[in-house]
């Protein structure tokens, strides 16, 4: 049956926009919160029970509201912050579309305590309606108190999870809004005990540590009037899922799957392929060269210049591990420590960037690089497929790591050296693989290998890449059908291969190393190099921490 148009209520609208602001607790959290820092609050404490479904209580001590303001910020579209449309593009408040206090009004018991230094106000209000208004006792600042979220949804109501998990999405907002505002006291009560507290501080560093801890290296880049600048991970703490990422526009928890793929890139070979790196990135942008309005919660971006913000965040990631030597690399032991940071060699224009605190950071002079010329370094020992170097420092290097990080790097060269074999090498390939025989064959170009396809089922492999043996190139291929990709071929053979070292062949794979653009890692991102002290190997002999 046809029904008759008619306008809808204004309580049915303010619900619908609910089910678009309002996924959960966390969300009605993250706009009360936004509105506290709108509102210049330099301390924010939330209170939650049962994981926000029973009770949502934020309290700020911001410049209040009037009583006509606290009445008006209930209705949809009342902002204090956008009156024209071209305000959009300016605006550097969190909220602006005024939407959110009406919508959590409408499917809960809500209350507001304000006093803005001159009148208090308390309003309360029944799943929309306003009940009563009248005066409190509060010092300037305002609380909003929030009972049985979604008590008139129940189609909201069945999709909620339990309390502890709804619990841990409020903290994980709370602090990732923490981690953009240093500068605000904030905390977080649940069930009557404080499970995150943290106090105002002028380094955004320090707050980093405190939520995220130590995050290992410190990156900066700028680009014309575009900049970034914040923390990564190191590629072999990369995780399994995104859990360990934050990224920030202008101070808005944001994501953006093109700065996930520019981050990714960044890290190049360094990391697996199947891996998340941890991050904290802030960017910060001209306010018209974004867009933040494409989302009702204001999570993705809309970015004017795609290519720009992309190369921005790569080479502030690549550039950072570029300038590294494999003293920045930390052994586990000092991983406690905040990372040294090539802070001065990333920097292109000063940044102003929040002060740093003495002592947090320690910026280390330039370290001498781990690869030096032969003569000063000299393998003096073998283990296996690892070589003791002896230099200014002693260092251990994988040498199946190393052959395979030379390996990758001269395939990757356009006209890298090639040995013409002998006598071409023919290989017989399954009926499943000829179908795709011709793309075998550009593929393994790719790494140097220069086979063709002769139809059929034949591939002849005519040269081969310096990193290989003549006898090794059938068994090179076999690992290449199965991988396909050359970072995983290569890493996978060569660990693979049954060798004998000598010390003039250690001597020899350091070189080649030396020339390497990335001396740290395989291709898979595993590292390959470290520095051996003798105050460690005391520590691992005897498990003591005082020897
Ligand atoms: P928006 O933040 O998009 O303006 P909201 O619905 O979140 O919309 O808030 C509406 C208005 O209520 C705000 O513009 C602001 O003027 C006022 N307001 C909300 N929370 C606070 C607060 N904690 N302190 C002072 N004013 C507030
Ligand atoms: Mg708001």
């Amino acid at each position: 049956m046809i029904k008759k148009i008619e306008l809808l209520l204004p309580e049915v609208i303010n619900q619908i926009a609910a089910g678009e602001v309002l996924e959960n607790p966390a969300s009605a959290v993250k706009e009360l919160v936004e509105n506290s820092i709108d509102a210049e609050a330099l301390r924010i404490a939330v209170e939650i029970k049962s994981g926000g479904h029973q009770l949502i209580c934020v309290e700020d001590d911001g410049i209040g509201m009037n009583r006509e303001d606290a009445v008006h910020c209930l209705q949809r579209h009342a902002t204090s912050k956008l009156r024209q449309t071209d305000d959009l593009l300016t605006l550097t408040t969190m909220g602006f579309r005024g939407e959110a206090l009406a919508a959590i009004a409408s499917v809960s018991q809500l209350e507001i305590q304000t006093f803005n230094g001159q009148e208090s106000t308390c309003v309360k209000v029944d799943t929309g309606r306003i009940v009563s208004i009248g005066p409190c006792a509060r010092n300037r600042g305002t609380t909003i108190d929030i009972r049985s979220l979604f008590q008139n949804v129940p189609a909201r109501q069945k999709f909620q999870k339990s309390a502890a998990s709804s619990g841990a999405q409020v903290l994980r907002v709370l602090q990732t809004i923490a981690l953009a505002h240093p500068n605000i006291a904030f905390s977080l009560q649940s069930q009557g005990r404080c499970v995150f507290q943290s106090e105002s501080c002028l380094d955004w560093r320090v707050r980093a540590k405190e939520i995220l801890g130590p995050l290992s290296f410190e990156v900066v880049q700028v680009l014309d009037s575009y900049a970034v600048h914040g923390l990564i991970g190191a590629p072999e703490e990369a995780k399994g899922n995104r859990s360990g990422q934050y990224m920030f526009l202008n101070q808005r928890p944001i994501f953006s799957p093109l700065i996930s793929r520019a981050v990714k890139d960044g890290y190049a070979t360094r990391l697996n392929e199947a891996k998340y790196p941890s991050f904290l990135l802030f960017l910060t942008l001209p306010p018209d060269e974004f867009d933040i309005n494409v989302h009702p919660q204001k999570r993705d971006a809309r970015f004017q210049n795609e290519s720009k913000v992309y190369r921005l965040v790569e080479r502030s990631i690549s550039k950072m591990f570029e300038s590294m030597t494999p003293q920045n690399f930390a052994s586990p032991l000092q991983f406690s420590d905040p990372m040294p940071l090539p802070w001065d060699v990333q920097m292109e224009r000063p940044l102003n960037l929040q002060c740093k605190q003495e002592g947090d950071i320690r910026q280390k002079e330039s370290q001498p690089s781990f690869i030096l010329p032969s003569v000063s370094r000299k393998a003096i020992a073998l283990i296996g497929s690892f070589a003791l170097f002896e230099g200014d420092y002693f260092s251990l290097l994988d040498l199946k790591g190393a052959e395979a990080r030379i390996f990758f790097e001269e395939a990757e060269e356009k006209d890298s050296e090639k040995e013409t074999l002998s006598w071409p090498i023919e290989i017989e390939l399954s009926l499943e693989e000829a179908k795709t025989g011709e793309e075998l064959s550009q593929s393994l170009k790719k790494v140097g290998v220069e086979a063709r396809f002769l139809g059929g089922r034949m591939l002849a492999v005519d040269a081969a890449p310096r990193g290989l043996d003549e006898s090794e190139v059938s068994d090179f291929v076999a690992r290449f059908k199965i991988e396909r990709k050359a970072a995983a071929a290569i890493s996978r053979f060569c660990r693979s291969r049954k060798k004998k070292y000598s010390l003039e062949e250690a001597a020899l794979i350091e070189q080649r190393l030396a020339k390497c653009k990335d001396k740290n890692y395989d291709p898979l991102g595993r590292m390959i190099a470290r520095e051996i002290r003798e105050e460690q190997l005391g520590q691992w002999i005897t498990g003591d921490e005082d020897s």
